[in-house]
């Protein structure tokens, strides 16, 4: 540096930052960027850089997250983006970095190899590319990157094609809800997946939705009957499948005064067992 210190230089911020605006030269403004003494300076002079090159510079080699953000945020180097988002250590700028993605080989590596699940999400989430989408619908086992690439399928075959083969039971209870969503559970999917599906669980879910049930005694395949549930009895060995829930009421009988009335009831046939009632006083 010679004898001539440039304004943008100036230890009084406001005068330094009115230097950074006047500036036209990318070569100043680049140097300004990199040299200025405060992180606001250097900011102003990022907000008017050009050159990706010196920007990519500042993203990787910057102290000041401020600074990097605002470069970060002009950069268009797909690569150089997802770098950062890999190696960067501090959490905000790998965010800032990841939503300016759109590599879709990039987005499908981070989402599938990102080293924080709010990352992976948002990467999934910036995925448009089928084949990458499916890619995570079949292999995934993080819940979340899971759930985020389903919610971006609409073509309810595929899923039901990816559900016969499906061994994992959090995957297949996923592609269910998308189903449902996708308004495709009908009674002609829902029996082809019952005859097709590898894995027993989704047959066990196929079966239910459609109101049947496996006999907990002998397995049989208890199907529903003109479209009512089938019966609790099992057809084959007479076993009893009810499933029960808890159920109850409240009555007010005097002030501050309930009976609570618990029981026992069948989700399926509606029988209902082991009622019992208590008084029980309230604060109010
Ligand atoms: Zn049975
Ligand atoms: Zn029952």
């Amino acid at each position: 540096m010679g004898l001539f210190k440039p304004a943008w230089k100036d230890n009084n911020e406001k005068k330094a930052l009115k230097a950074i605006h006047k500036l036209k030269d990318q070569k100043k403004i680049a140097m300004a960027a990199k040299e200025a003494g405060g992180w606001r300076v250097r900011q102003a002079a990022v907000d008017k850089l050009n050159a990706q090159n010196e920007l990519e510079n500042i993203a990787f080699n910057e102290k000041d997250q401020n600074v990097r953000k605002a470069a970060i945020g002009k950069i268009t180097n797909q690569k150089a983006l997802a770098a950062l988002v890999k190696n960067d250590p501090e959490y905000d700028i790998c965010i800032t970095a990841v939503n300016r993605l759109t590599d879709q080989e990039l987005l499908l590596d981070i989402a599938k190899n990102g080293k924080e699940t709010r990352i992976r999400v948002i990467a999934a989430g910036k995925l448009t590319d089928k084949t990458a989408l499916l890619n995570i619908v079949r292999k995934e086992k993080d819940p979340y990157v899971h759930e985020t690439a389903l919610e971006k399928i609409t073509d309810s075959s595929v899923l039901v094609e990816i559900l016969l083969n499906a061994a994992d039971n959090m995957h297949i209870d996923h592609i269910f809800r998308r189903l449902a969503e996708l308004n495709t559970l009908n009674a002609d999917s829902l029996s082809h997946i019952l005859k097709n599906a590898k894995d027993n669980y989704a047959q066990t879910l196929a079966l239910q939705h459609m109101g049947g049930y496996y006999c907990s005694a002998c397995k049989f395949q208890n199907l529903p009957l003109n479209e009512q549930p089938a019966p609790c009895k099992c057809k084959q060995c007479g076993t009893d499948n009810h499933v029960f829930e808890d159920r109850s009421w409240t009555e007010e009988i005097a002030h501050t005064t309930v009976r609570v009335t618990t029981w026992k009831e069948c989700k399926r046939c509606r029988l209902e067992r082991d009622s019992s009632s208590e008084i029980r006083f309230t604060d109010w």
